[in-house]
């Protein structure tokens, strides 16, 4: 036994009782069974003091490096101490961690795996169990952070994103012009986003020029709050998708309630959420095209909001926010005027968005245009990932 001290010297505070090589699923494996060393000292695994006496024993299978190539289990009789300070607890090893079921060296071994190979084939090379592996990455980025510099950082995206099956929320903090992540964390709230703020320096702060992001108004608050030269940008996605709701789908609802005497149109106008709503080169039937050409044709309402959402997506690429915005003001364009929603819609776009770009210069807008353009671009693929 005496050649393997150099492996058994590890587990400090215990000795090798059995070692044995045994049959396991298709293949074999060692199996080392470890006893605690009556001599070593009983230290309590949460305040580091010295433990009066042991106050139970249990055994716990717990996964080693492999030895010689065969997956190793450890079966460890685990001591919990009675700790004056803190009670009962599990004694503190140098080599295991509280609740762990891989060593340390295991862990150690997996988590530089996985720097460079996915967590699936880390799991079939080490013989874990796919969720070991991945509580061992996620721990290890944890401690290790994601190391981000954020120097120089001077346009941003946020956005949010639904976790736990849709029934919680996350939100991801980008850097749009170089396609990197810079930050996620759990919530939507103002107080969820504070961490990645807080940890700004001021001069990063102060290099922050724009902040691409939906109509969330905790995100736009937190952000005025801690980065006042910012200009707060909402991005092409969330405000095409806004006017899809307020105006497109208000508009149809409006128009089938007017055709209520003329049942096939009221239907054709009833059955084309879908359609109207979609982008024009998705539509990819012939005879849903035909379709929706045929109801824009015979509807001048739905026929003005529809051409009106192309056009709203073009300000985010051709830079002609003040065209769209004489031409949506409900003060001017009679034909919006007469479109409720249309008009309605217009004076939120005009109060939100255009004021916050033509309140500076000529110049700046253009700038601004172009982040939005990217901002856009990446933010929404990062939402359909
Ligand atoms: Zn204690």
């Amino acid at each position: 036994m005496d050649q393997f001290n150099c492996i058994f010297d590890y587990f400090q505070g215990y000795r090798v009782n059995l070692i044995g090589r045994v049959p396991a699923g298709s293949g074999e494996e060692i199996q080392i069974e470890l006893m605690p060393d009556r001599s070593a000292p009983l230290i309590c695994g949460r305040c580091g003091q010295r433990a009066s006496h042991v106050h139970e024993y249990s055994e716990r299978w717990i996964d080693d490096m492999p030895i010689f190539g065969y997956p190793t289990r450890l079966l460890v009789i685990r001591r919990r101490l009675f700790c004056p300070r803190c009670g009962p607890v599990l004694e503190r090893l140098s080599w295991l961690d509280r609740y762990s079921r891989v060593t340390c060296r295991l862990a150690e071994a997996v988590g530089q795996v996985c720097e460079f190979l996915p967590i699936k084939h880390t799991a079939a090379m080490f013989g874990l169990n796919w969720k070991t592996v991945k509580a061992i990455d996620k721990r290890r980025l944890k401690e290790k952070g994601l190391g981000i510099n954020l120097d120089g950082v001077r346009v941003l995206a946020m956005d949010e994103f639904a976790i736990q099956k849709g029934h919680r929320y996350a939100t991801v903090i980008i850097e749009p012009t170089q396609r990197r992540v810079l930050w996620v964390g759990r919530g939507r709230s103002r107080e969820s986003i504070r961490p990645f703020f807080e940890q700004l320096t001021a001069q990063q702060r102060e290099s922050i020029e724009a902040v691409a992001m939906d109509m969330t108004a905790a995100y736009k608050l937190e952000v005025e709050r801690h980065c006042p030269r910012a200009r707060v940008v909402y991005d092409l996605f969330h405000v095409v998708a806004k006017y899809g709701r307020e105006v497109i789908d208000r508009v149809r609802v409006d128009e089938a309630n007017r055709l209520w005497e003329d049942k096939p149109a009221r239907q054709l106008v009833k059955g084309s959420r879908w359609l109207l709503l979609c982008n024009y080169e998705n539509i990819k039937r012939e005879r849903d095209r035909v379709r929706l050409d045929e109801l824009l044709a015979a509807n001048e309402a739905l026929w003005v909001t529809y051409v009106m959402k192309d056009d709203l997506k073009q300000l985010w690429r051709n830079n002609r926010w003040l065209i769209w915005t004489y031409a949506v003001s409900p003060l001017s364009f009679c034909i919006c005027a007469r479109i409720l929603f249309l008009g309605r819609w217009g004076t939120w776009f005009e109060s939100k968005i255009c004021r916050n770009f033509f309140g500076r210069s000529a110049s700046s807008t253009v700038v601004l245009t172009a982040i939005v353009n990217a901002a856009a671009a990446t933010t929404n693929s990062s939402v359909q990932r």
